[in-house]
């Protein structure tokens, strides 16, 4: 196990019904005047903007809103909410929705106290040392676990980039998580979402250092717990149990907890937001198209032995030969993903080969696998594993 520093300092709010009492608080740590980020306006069906808006009122807030944040965040919103930020003097952000208004408020924060365009703070990449306003959030989908880390993705669509960056002044301080928010998320989303958080176990479970059993038993038991509550959730879409457990199996998977003290690089959202940055994709269905084809694609001796764990302990795969259990392993990966209704080759989502091999350049030049990945990947690796995606497969 590597070293590592594991600082997560935000505050969780869990459970049900505790705007009220809360919210203000939260913000009146800061200061009156609130940018209130969203999305394309979900939170007005479900009501979840009257309630927030009806809060800040009677707490005399002085409100200025960045509506419209598109799943997949574009760098001109970034900039309309910087621009906003200085116009009013805003004190702190409120996002309100998924990872898309969650990440696209950490880079207006940041991007409020930086004197260059917020593009540059995106093309500067993970380290992002320098200050930005403070972000409270109230989630409403389950997926990225921005609620609770420090990164962020953002889009530019005229560059066909999808890019992350993080620091640490863009951690939420506080964030509301009720499951209820989330009773009205449709099926897709659902299934998007639960994919993503998979994928962000799966990117550090598989992995080369040695040694990190507690990561690797905590991860296994998140797989187990999003595997179990997806399927209730997209069955019953307001059951707040599985609810629950998606929303928090959300945050957990992705603030360190299961990634801290292993090194190398993921390869999926290397090459998935590659797919988003060309076609627009949703996120969490590009992951789940390309997971087990990786998976198959990376499978070798050396790693037999973590994908039959992968299998014994997560899908319950009896199977003692170990590249049996292996393939069985992935197969399950691919079925569940299947019967939760995710589309799951490329041309179902409007991508066909066209662009494979400028994309696969892409990934490769905007991230590091071709080093330093659980099995590096070159471009021809990546090409292959779209290519892969084509057609339906069968693993075993
Ligand atoms: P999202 O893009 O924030 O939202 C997806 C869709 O779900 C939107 O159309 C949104 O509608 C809708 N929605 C959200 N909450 C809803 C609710 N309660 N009821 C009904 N509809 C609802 O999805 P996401 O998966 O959370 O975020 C995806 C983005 O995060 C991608 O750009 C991805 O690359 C990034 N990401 C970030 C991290 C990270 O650590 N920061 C990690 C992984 C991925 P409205 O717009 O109308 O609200
Ligand atoms: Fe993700």
């Amino acid at each position: 196990m590597d070293n590592f520093k594991f600082y997560v300092p935000t505050d969780i709010r869990f459970g049900k019904d505790r705007l009220a009492d809360e919210l203000p608080e939260a913000l009146n740590v800061y200061g009156k005047n609130v940018l209130l980020v969203y999305g394309g306006g979900s939170i007005k069906k479900n009501g979840l903007y009257n309630q927030v808006i009806d809060l800040l009122g009677k707490n005399q807030n002085i409100v200025v809103e960045l509506s419209g944040v598109e799943p997949n965040p574009r760098i001109e919103t970034v900039r309309r909410g910087v621009s906003l930020c200085r116009e009013h003097q805003v004190d702190v952000i409120l996002a309100v929705g998924g990872g898309s208004t969650i990440d696209c408020a950490k880079v207006v924060a940041a991007g409020f106290y930086s004197e260059e365009d917020p593009w540059a703070i995106i093309l500067g990449r993970k380290g992002y040392q320098g200050e930005a306003l403070p972000i409270v959030t109230i989630l409403t989908l389950a997926a990225t676990g921005s609620e609770m880390n420090a990164g962020a993705v953002i889009s530019n669509l005229a560059t066909n980039q999808k890019l992350g960056v993080g620091g640490p002044s863009m951690i939420p301080k506080v964030s509301f998580l009720d499951p209820a928010n989330t009773f009205t998320v449709p099926t897709y989303q659902t299934a998007a979402g639960s994919a993503d958080i998979l994928s962000h176990l799966f990117e550090s479970y598989f992995n080369v250092t040695p040694g990190t059993d507690v990561q690797d038993f905590v991860s296994e038991g998140l797989m187990r717990a999003v595997i179990k509550n997806c399927p209730i959730a997209l069955k019953s879409p307001d059951n707040y149990d599985a609810r629950a457990n998606l929303m928090w199996a959300s945050s957990l998977a992705l603030n360190g907890l299961t990634r801290n003290g292993k090194h190398g690089v993921w390869s999926c959202h290397a090459m998935e937001h590659e797919l988003s940055a060309f076609y627009d994709i949703t996120h969490g269905i590009g992951l789940a198209i390309l997971t087990p084809r990786w998976m198959e694609y990376v499978l070798s001796e050396q790693t037999v032995t973590k994908f039959a764990q992968f299998a014994h302990n997560v899908w319950g795969i009896k199977e003692e030969e170990p590249i049996i259990a292996a393939k069985k392993g992935i197969q399950a990966t691919y079925d569940f993903f299947k019967t939760c209704g995710i589309p799951m080759t490329l041309p179902e989502v409007g991508i066909d080969d066209e662009r494979f091999a400028e994309m696969a350049k892409q990934a490769v030049a905007h991230s590091t696998i071709k080093a330093d990945a659980y099995v590096p990947l070159a471009e021809a690796d990546v090409e292959a594993i779209y290519r892969e995606c084509l057609t339906e497969s069968n693993f075993v």
